[in-house]
């Protein structure tokens, strides 16, 4: 008798969402901490999770990193990096007051947003943010500003519930991180109720965020199901979930580690989408693919969208070319 042959794997195409992944402000933040490391030793105190993302945490953590929540776990003689989403004022006048050595690692495109609210408040208005309770972005800009200068906005609902003291002295900003759709319905709303509410120059919704979203747009119809890489307390890792579901991919699933797929969601696909929240490293996006190379005959096709070429420069004290 000859011997039965194996089953051969079920075929699978990966449609690989891009851009996606590490955007300018993470890539900074975290080499901010790799050269606080080299310049000062280990070890460095950080201020928050550098980034959203517990893998880059953890390689962080073996170099000689030390993640705390608030300033009065680092000693005296230790400096620390304060985490890529902005902090409020309070905490950088908290580590002059004790004279701490101190690295600022917020993205450049949150300190805008802190910039121009304190520019708006300076004009005497009435400033209503949107963004997400909690999320360490919104605690750092509203901690910028006066107590009670500045209302959170969340939802849709809760733009047709507020009530202004002077209807004619609005301004809105907005997270970096949003949903841009969602923000746009709450906008039109904030608009048709206040036309004189004054409006951001620029986006504040960033462009790794944008990209992001316009990628998960063009996979998620095609595919059966969906995974995201990302963190669940990632806000645009989330925000990409969202918008593929919306996109018509209702199997999406948001992935930390491979170890992390529940298999029993993706039994019976014969395509997959694959996206990354801009704090997740490509080696993650790898190692899925590999697990899923191992339980089907993997084809993988990018979907490309518009090239990212963004930089911010470091802070001056960890650039080389500093004048000492
Ligand atoms: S997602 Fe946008 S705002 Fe946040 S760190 Fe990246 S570039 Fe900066």
């Amino acid at each position: 008798m000859p011997e039965p042959k194996p089953n051969p794997k079920p075929s699978l195409r990966v449609l690989i969402a891009a851009p996606r992944g590490f955007c300018a402000g993470v890539d900074r933040a975290i080499q901010i901490v790799e050269l606080a490391l080299e310049r000062f030793g280990a070890p460095v105190y950080v201020r928050h999770e550098i980034v959203h993302n517990r893998f880059v945490v953890e390689r962080l953590k073996g170099m000689g990193a030390i993640f705390v929540d608030e300033l009065d776990e680092v000693p005296d003689d230790r400096p620390v990096v304060f985490s890529a989403h902005g902090v409020p004022k309070a905490v950088p006048a908290e580590a002059q007051g004790r004279g701490l050595t101190y690295v600022d690692a917020t993205c450049p495109l949150v300190s805008k947003v802190h910039r121009q609210a304190e520019r708006l408040i300076e004009e005497g208005r009435h400033i209503l943010f949107i963004g997400h309770a909690g999320h360490p972005e919104v605690i750092g800009t509203m901690g910028q500003l006066p107590a009670g200068a500045v209302v959170l906005v969340e939802t849709a609902q809760d733009a047709k519930k507020f009530q202004p003291k002077d209807a004619g002295n609005l301004a809105y900003v907005t997270q970096t991180t949003l949903s841009i759709d969602d923000t746009a319905e709450i906008v039109a709303i904030l608009r048709e109720r206040f036309p004189a509410i004054v409006a951001p120059h620029k986006e504040d919704i960033c462009y790794a965020t944008t990209n992001r979203q316009e990628a998960v747009k063009r996979v998620a119809p095609q595919v059966d199901a969906m995974i995201v890489v990302g963190a669940p307390n990632s806000s645009n890792s989330q925000r990409l979930c969202e918008v593929a579901v919306r996109s018509g991919c209702a199997n999406t699933a948001l992935v930390q580690r491979a170890a992390d797929i529940d298999w029993r969601v993706f039994e019976g696909i014969e395509s997959l989408g694959l996206a990354a929240g801009a704090s997740a490293p490509e080696v993650l996006v790898e190692e899925i693919i590999d697990a899923f190379a191992a339980r089907y005959t993997v084809s993988v096709e990018n979907i490309s969208g518009p090239a990212e070429d963004v930089f911010f420069p470091l802070p001056r004290e960890l650039r080389n070319d500093a004048a000492e």
